[in-house]
């Protein structure tokens, strides 16, 4: 029996991970009337796998969803319990904010978050079936028959399609350990001719941190000034700890290569391709032979849980074997594992279906965000979810939603490989993966994107004033700073190593000097001096930027002009320094006739195609051109 729901929303959101929970919240944010229907309210935005967010590539995406004012920068500051800059001896446009979080206070801020916003109704259900009238979307059927109208549909739901946990050679239907899959969904989907596929990926055992002897391995400290995600945060709230450090050996190496056969992944019993940039411990004993050890980050579960997740050996062999390799490990010879290891593998569709607004190309009204559209990581489907989110709430009141461009963001990096590239193997960001990277840096996503989400009409009042007010404070700095102009001679005196060249110089364009610092740049200039400190660093990184921004336009346009560029036959990608070992192999096999050919390959980055065309420029053809 079919029943109605009396409710018709704008916005319908399936599935309350990392994905739903933006794409709900953004909607409700926007004012349109909202529902978010998923398994189970108790474990809306859980964390299936790692207790961390961010990281390099992923952390610049936290950093534009909260530019947007979503939810998940805020959840990770205030469940974190260990802050770590990545790359912090590198330039800011590459360093990766990154936070070990308590898994239950994160689950707890996503939830009070959803609980708190207007215009969103949770609804505990199984979707079964979409609504379709003449191919576009109008609601779902819920698994006891109810109907419920949308004018949008936002489908976020993960690992769960036709999910199948894998532990050794024992298999069992479900979208997580301790999770239905979801099937009927699934094969509805599979009536709608949108290209479906295999992925698959895996977890490691989680182990007793009272088990372990932590006084043979080494402990990491957090970063003593974390770096916060939000741009409306600046210290943790939660109590910070260290994480343990030890290695795989020669003997946990032996133990699983004695046992691959019995591995669900080297079985045989696994169809779907799993993650490159999170290989198992099996993929690392096959993949990376020679490697006498691994790292293992022996990472707290949280504040009041002993449960530890000993990072880096992910797998799918049976328990028993689980037991051997990890007690082979220094510190966790008496370890216990209160959880298995399992891989899942579950079905994704082809996000080449999609248009830039995630919205179903061939079912107008329906959107896909997250893990369904072939990605991998908490981050990639909250930045999906959010994007979704918007176009799916403009659309159904008659606004303009968003188009996310790779110039002015990650996100926008991320939907243009999506969709035009397709996927193979689990998707995950990198910093190597945008062109504009040196504007695209995780500290100006602010500047970026705020007024973008303002326009949209999903930033609130706090962060539209305190960012009305940074900009204003940016402003001002930039202004003291290019009305002080000095002559080589000027700059000398005052004591910077400077070619005379007779070009005058601002205060600005001296900020990014190496050896100018900010007692010489104060005394030259009081107005910045007075400024805040974040506004001056702040200032100080868009200055060290600004000088590189010339030779980035004129890179990204040289790859635009030189797409026919043709590359010979019997070119030597394996030569190429500074080319990942992925792509040698992915263009040696497919052999491109051009670089335009080269850009369409899965996982080319545009800074691939600038080191062969450069190499292209330096070498002339030994062989004929094809
Ligand atoms: P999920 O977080 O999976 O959320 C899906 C939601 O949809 C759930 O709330 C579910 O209840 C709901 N749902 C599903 N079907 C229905 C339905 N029919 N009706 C209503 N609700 C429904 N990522 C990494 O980056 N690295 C890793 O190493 C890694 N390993 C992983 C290992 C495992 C075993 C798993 C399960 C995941 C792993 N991940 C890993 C992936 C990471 O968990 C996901 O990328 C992320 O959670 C995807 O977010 P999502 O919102 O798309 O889906």
């Amino acid at each position: 029996m079919r029943v109605f729901h009396v409710k018709h929303y704008d916005v319908l959101v399936v599935g309350g991970g990392h994905a739903g929970t933006e794409a709900a919240a953004v909607s409700a944010r926007m004012g349109a009337a909202t529902a978010l229907v998923t398994l189970s309210s108790e474990k809306i935005g859980v964390m299936s796998c790692n207790p961390a967010i961010g990281g390099l590539g992923k952390g610049h995406l936290v950093r534009e969803i909260d530019a947007l004012d979503g939810i998940m920068a805020k959840a990770a500051d205030s469940a974190g319990i260990q802050f770590r800059l990545l790359n912090r001896g590198k330039g800011p446009a590459v360093q990766g904010p990154r936070a070990q979080a308590d898994r239950k206070l994160y689950r707890r801020a996503v939830q009070r978050a959803i609980l708190a916003q207007n215009n969103l109704v949770v609804l505990e259900a199984e979707v079964a079936d979409l609504m379709l009238d003449r191919g576009a979307i109008v609601g779902v059927v819920l698994a006891d028959g109810t109907e419920i109208l949308a004018r949008a549909v936002v489908l976020t739901a993960g690992t769960f399609l036709n999910g199948i946990i894998h532990i050794g050679d024992v298999q069992r239907a479900g979208g997580r350990l301790g999770d239905p899959p979801s099937v009927r969904l699934a094969d509805r989907l599979g009536s709608l001719d949108l290209g479906r596929g295999r992925l698959k990926t895996g977890t490691p055992p989680r182990l007793n941190g009272k088990t372990i002897d932590w006084s043979r391995v080494d402990m990491q400290p957090g970063d003593e000034r974390p770096t916060m995600f939000s741009f409306l945060n600046t210290s943790p709230e939660a109590r910070q700890v260290s994480c343990g450090i030890t290695s795989t050996n020669s003997q946990t190496h032996d133990i699983v290569r004695e046992n691959l056969a019995k591995s669900a992944m080297y079985g045989g019993h696994i169809d779907g391709v799993g993650p490159r940039y999170c290989p198992s411990i099996e993929d690392k004993v096959v993949r990376f032979a020679d490697k006498a050890e691994h790292q293992v980050f022996l990472e707290p579960e949280g504040l009041d849980d002993a449960t530890i997740y000993p990072n880096g050996i992910s797998t799918s062999l049976p328990e028993d074997v689980q037991e051997s390799y990890v007690r082979t490990i220094a510190g966790l010879e008496r370890a216990e594992i209160v959880q298995p290891g399992y891989a899942i593998e579950y079905d994704y569709f082809d996000p080449r279906g999609l248009r830039p607004s995630l919205e179903v190309r061939n079912a107008p009204g329906l959107y896909f965000a997250g893990q369904i559209n072939g990605t991998t990581g908490y981050e990639e489907a909250a930045a999906q979810g959010l994007a979704a989110g918007i176009n799916a709430a403009a659309a159904s009141l008659g606004r303009e939603g968003v188009n996310f461009s790779r110039s002015t963001s990650y996100i926008g990096v991320m939907l243009d490989d999506l969709i035009t590239k397709g996927v193979t193997e689990p998707y995950r960001m990198f910093t190597s993966r945008a062109e504009f990277r040196l504007s695209l840096r995780a500290d100006n996503a602010d500047q970026r994107l705020t007024n973008v989400g303002v326009i949209a009409g999903c930033v609130g009042d706090e962060r539209r004033f305190a960012f009305a007010q940074k900009a204003d404070a940016l402003a001002a700095a930039r202004q003291a700073l290019d009305g002080v102009v000095l002559t080589p001679h000027q700059i000398a005196s005052a004591g910077v190593k400077i070619s005379q060249d007779g070009v005058r110089r601002t205060a600005f364009q001296l900020l990014a000097f190496p050896g100018v610092d900010r007692a010489l740049l104060g005394s030259l200039c009081p107005d910045f001096e007075r400024l805040p400190e974040s506004i001056k660093d702040q200032t100080g990184n868009d200055a060290l930027y600004a000088q590189y921004m010339a030779r980035q336009s004129d890179d990204v346009a040289a790859l635009q002009r030189e797409e026919s560029h043709a590359i010979f036959e019997g070119f030597d990608y394996h030569r190429l320094n500074g080319l990942s070992n992925e792509l040698k192999q992915k263009l040696s096999r497919f052999q491109p006739v051009s670089l335009a050919h080269a850009s369409r390959i899965e996982g080319m980055t545009p800074a691939a195609l600038m080191l062969i065309l450069s190499a292209l420029r330096r070498k002339k053809p030994n062989r004929s051109l094809r």
